[in-house]
């Protein structure tokens, strides 16, 4: 298959229109309703600004390399056309009158918007199950969830509608879906992309990232994407190097870290399986094994479900019937407007996560739960930074189990949050990390996470792309 490279290359040289794409995109978009990957589609917006590209390329302008690429959009990055609704009732009708900057870039790199991508509700879950609007089908496996909460970002790429696409990731949100679907998902360093335009879940977390069918497209979109930004003061000021200049440069004499505590209790059978021939076939193409240890890994996840709730409660108490939200009808007072609509207007995840961080910020239970993630965040960090001084890149499964099927989690929501386990750390500790397909159990697809040194991506994809040319399933 063609790389969007390529595409965009045959773009620019009028070989093929934009506008083509786009119908295809859109086309594919209506054959595969029944996946539930979209919230809203932006049809006619996407043609018009498709046939101006054209134009541009005709006239011999440089579009950029997304040049007339159709990408789909997560449905809480915002954008002037269509609606934003964060897979929420609750922001069933809201319209952004500004793009985000990660989608304001990708269109100045020449991309073009197909639609909006379902997602959990506000980006809270791992099976995208928590939506408003019903959950995603995972295309290789209909009857399994797609992951979460970028579940429709990953559908959409999977069931071939768009080459790429934008979804966040807060504590595994790109890479989990990436890795139920059979996709690329790259999560960068904090601070690499701007969250200008992100619906904040957990602002000190959160962050923009990509999918791909391939380790190069992923990189490409993220290119474009990165860098810092003066309406968002957590975005760095560094250089972004092209992240798709070493991707061919192999992955001998890297040295890769197993820190010994992945490989332990939780970890399924048919993924351990998985996972370690993998590593065998990277060890064989002159990798460098070396075992390392995070011993902070057993409280990442208590940790992340303390700050990230915490956050949550703070960063959504601005959804009150007021400014941006759909507003009760049933309100008598200010106090009934805020409290009706927020009970109507929310799910129960949602509900649940803003009692939890309500309750771990409260005066007698501060320090007791909030202060004591924080110090645990901390130790985190710093057991990375130790396992890097060993290692170039950390490598472990980017989920413990194969995807459950559809309602299965429900029934157990400890399980959900234990899933999460591979990919919470990496945020606390702000790291970029990557998912991709290694092998199959049957039609499901397993994920490997390689997770990189602060503002390292251009040697984590490196690993990555050199994994995906030895272990292509
Ligand atoms: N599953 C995690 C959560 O529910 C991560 C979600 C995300 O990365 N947005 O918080």
């Amino acid at each position: 298959m063609a790389t969007v490279a390529e595409t965009a290359r045959k773009v620019q040289s009028g070989e093929i229109s934009s506008e083509s794409l786009v119908q295809a995109s859109l086309a594919k978009i209506e054959a595969t309703k029944g996946l539930n990957a979209y919230i809203s589609v932006l049809g006619e917006e996407a043609l018009d600004r498709a046939r101006i590209l054209d134009k541009r390329a005709a006239a011999g302008e440089k579009l950029g390399p997304l040049a007339g690429i159709p990408v789909a959009v997560k449905d809480n990055i915002v954008m002037s056309q269509g609606r934003t609704t964060c897979g929420s009732k609750i922001l069933g009708e809201f319209r952004s009158p500004y793009d985000a900057t990660a989608v304001e870039r990708m269109i100045a790199a020449g991309a073009v918007p197909v639609g909006k991508t379902n997602l959990d509700e506000f980006a809270m879950g791992s099976t995208s199950e928590t939506s408003a609007f019903g959950a995603p089908r995972n295309p290789l496996d209909e009857n399994v969830i797609a992951g979460g909460s970028s579940g429709g970002s990953a559908v959409a790429v999977a069931s071939g509608s768009v080459a790429v696409a934008l979804g966040s990731d807060t504590g595994g949100s790109i890479r989990q879906p990436a890795s139920c679907c059979g996709l690329v998902g790259v999560k960068p360093t904090y601070g690499r992309v701007s969250r200008y335009g992100l619906v904040a879940y957990a602002s000190s977390l959160d962050q923009i990232g990509t999918f791909g069918g391939s380790v190069a497209d992923a990189a490409l979109l993220l290119n474009s994407i990165c860098g810092w930004d003066r309406h968002d003061s957590t975005s760095a000021q560094v250089v972004v190097p092209d992240f798709t200049a070493s991707l061919n440069k192999g992955i001998k004499g890297k040295i890769i870290g197993l820190p010994k505590e992945f490989f332990g209790v939780g970890l399924s059978q048919e993924v351990r399986s998985v996972v370690m021939k993998a590593l065998e076939t990277l060890e064989k193409a002159g990798a460098v094994m070396r075992e390392v240890s995070i011993p902070s890994f057993q409280y990442a996840v208590a940790s992340y479900y303390v700050i990230a709730t915490a956050e949550a409660s703070a960063n959504l108490s601005r959804y009150d019937g007021v400014r941006y939200t759909i507003r009760s009808k049933n309100a008598k007072d200010l106090f009934s407007l805020y409290a009706n609509t927020r009970s109507e207007g929310f799910g129960e995840e949602v509900k649940k996560r803003i009692l939890l961080g309500t309750y771990v910020l409260s005066s007698g239970f501060y320090d007791a739960y909030y202060m004591q993630a924080q110090k645990v965040r901390r130790l985190i960090t710093e057991d990375f930074n130790k396992a890097f001084s060993a290692c170039d890149v950390v490598v472990s499964p980017t989920m413990p189990t194969l995807p459950p099927k559809l309602g299965e989690i429900f029934t157990d929501p400890m399980a959900q949050y234990l899933g999460d386990i591979y990919t919470v750390a990496v945020n606390l500790a702000g790291l970029p990390a990557s998912s991709q397909p290694v092998g199959r159990v049957g039609k499901l697809s397993v994920g490997l996470q390689f997770i990189g040194k602060a503002f390292q991506e251009e040697e984590l994809l490196q690993v990555a792309a050199a994994t995906e040319k030895l272990c292509a399933n």
